[in-house]
């Protein structure tokens, strides 16, 4: 194929409605052969109509295991399920918790939901008795499906009843590992059905946190562009494509997300699938997850270490999103070329020794898994001068490159207050020392190079928060 005909067809995908892009297959400009492996996805009133015809279509029959919260059982999974049975389904439940207590998203818990379905009597051996998976449910749910199903190799379905995150299009499970959160590679779902008349009934923060997950996309991809500035990372600008066009949608309809009315939740179911589809073309989470991601991430280990509780991830990052941006637009418009003074932060720069007793100090019991992150990207102080000399070097063609994908914080913080969602941290209940704290520690616990590590080594992060917050 001629590279212009590789750039007509990433056009033509760019621009493709969303259910339309399910099973696409293209060979990209960026060199690689992006895939989009779920079969089916219903966005719309009444999706759960859909189900029965196109599991037949999918060729999947027989016992279908149904895993759902316990919590929702007599508000959204009852009647979804009278329904699927009146219309000739065999299902069994097989609900999760205990009705009371917060799931936890631990691979541990994934695990313990395949050998319970894989040891249901009345098939043929380990893999017998169930047929497929069924998750009813939102983030947790979903992703607890989503692996187990790929433990036991079964096909599943996700029936979503919240638009509460981005992964029921994703191709990856997020899953914690000894609190430290995992990105799992599974098989792709075969269908996705989004209910508008079940969404519509989910808890208005749910919907917020939606909204809050989705309004970080741009600055993911900038982090991600940064990277590939920084780090010469691989980088295609498919992902940003392709959640860049419901953007201007969502922000529209941000009022009507907050009053979950069917406009407002369609645009906003729409922009979650985008984003995780934007992750499922690449096979990563990198488009989808920034440093405000991190900060999430941070606020989380951090509740879990102190005992405290945590809001809904998406709420956490539409606030950080806020601040990263503002970060952004901060260090945009610092006078690098004329402050950064080298020999002072090669005296202030830690040795690996320094950051492994930080980090087993800070985390305690969760150290192992932070210091396996951060070690993946830490440097010695002579690369990382070299590091920073280029980018000092390349400082204003950096940001032109960055450019497209920085967003003022003006109608994002809108569209959040809009719908009634956190904008500030203090909605979160966090103190300034909190916030100060993550955006100086949240680079410890993922691998991948951020803003936050641009702001840390150029020393000018505690400039940067005086500004920022
Ligand atoms: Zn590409
Ligand atoms: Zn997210």
């Amino acid at each position: 194929m001629e590279l212009s005909d590789k750039q007509k067809m990433f056009e033509k995908v760019v621009g493709m409605e969303t259910a339309k892009l399910m099973g696409l297959e293209f060979d990209c400009v960026c060199g690689q052969t992006h895939r989009i492996p779920i079969k089916h996805l219903s966005m719309k009133p009444d999706a759960v109509a859909d189900v029965k015809d196109r599991l037949r279509k999918l060729g999947i029959s027989g016992k279908g295991a149904v895993v759902y919260d316990k919590k929702i059982e007599s508000i959204v999974v009852d009647p979804v399920l009278a329904r699927l049975k009146k219309g000739g389904l065999s299902l069994e439940r097989y609900p999760v918790g205990d009705g009371f207590e917060i799931l936890p998203p631990e691979i541990e818990l994934s695990k313990k939901i395949a050998d319970r379905i894989a040891a249901a009597p009345g098939g043929g051996g380990v893999k017998g008795g169930v047929d497929y998976l069924v998750s009813i449910g939102s983030g947790v749910v979903s992703d607890l499906v989503k692996y187990a199903a790929s433990l036991i190799e079964k096909p599943f379905i996700l029936l979503a009843t919240a638009p509460s995150m981005n992964g029921y299009t994703s191709s990856m499970a997020a899953l914690t590992d000894r609190a430290i959160k995992k990105t799992l590679m599974i098989l792709p779902a075969h269908g996705v059905f989004a209910d508008y008349g079940i969404l519509m009934k989910s808890p208005v923060e749910l919907v917020r946190s939606g909204l809050g997950d989705i309004l970080s996309k741009s600055i993911c991809n900038a982090d991600w562009k940064l990277s590939e500035l920084v780090k010469n990372t691989y980088y295609c600008s498919l992902s940003f494509r392709i959640t860049d066009k419901s953007e201007p949608l969502y922000l529209d309809a941000a009022e009507e997300i907050g009053a979950r009315t069917e406009q407002g939740i369609a645009a906003l179911t729409d922009g979650i699938m985008r984003s995780g589809l934007s992750m499922t073309v690449i096979g990563t989470s990198t488009p989808s997850s920034g440093a405000e991601h991190f900060l999430s991430h941070y606020w989380d280990l951090i509740a879990l270490i102190e005992h405290k509780a945590k809001n809904f991830h998406g709420v956490q990052v539409g606030v950080a999103t806020i601040i990263i941006l503002k970060l952004y637009d901060f260090i945009r418009n610092y006078p690098v070329k004329q402050s950064i003074d080298l020999e002072k932060l090669k005296q202030n720069y830690p040795t690996e020794a320094d950051v492994r007793s930080f980090i087993e100090r800070r985390f305690g019991l969760y150290a192992a898994g932070v210091r396996e992150e951060f070690l993946k990207k830490y440097l010695g102080w002579r690369e990382k001068k070299q590091e920073i000399e280029g980018i000092l070097d390349r400082w204003g063609s950096i940001w032109n490159e960055l450019s497209p994908y920085i967003r003022t914080v003006k109608p994002i913080e809108e569209a959040l207050r809009k719908s009634g969602a956190a904008h500030t941290f203090a909605h979160l209940g966090k103190t300034r020392d909190e916030v100060i704290d993550s955006l100086r520690n949240a680079t410890l616990i993922r691998g991948r190079y951020t803003i936050l590590d641009l702001a840390n080594d150029l020393g000018i992060m505690e400039k940067a928060v005086e500004t920022i917050l």
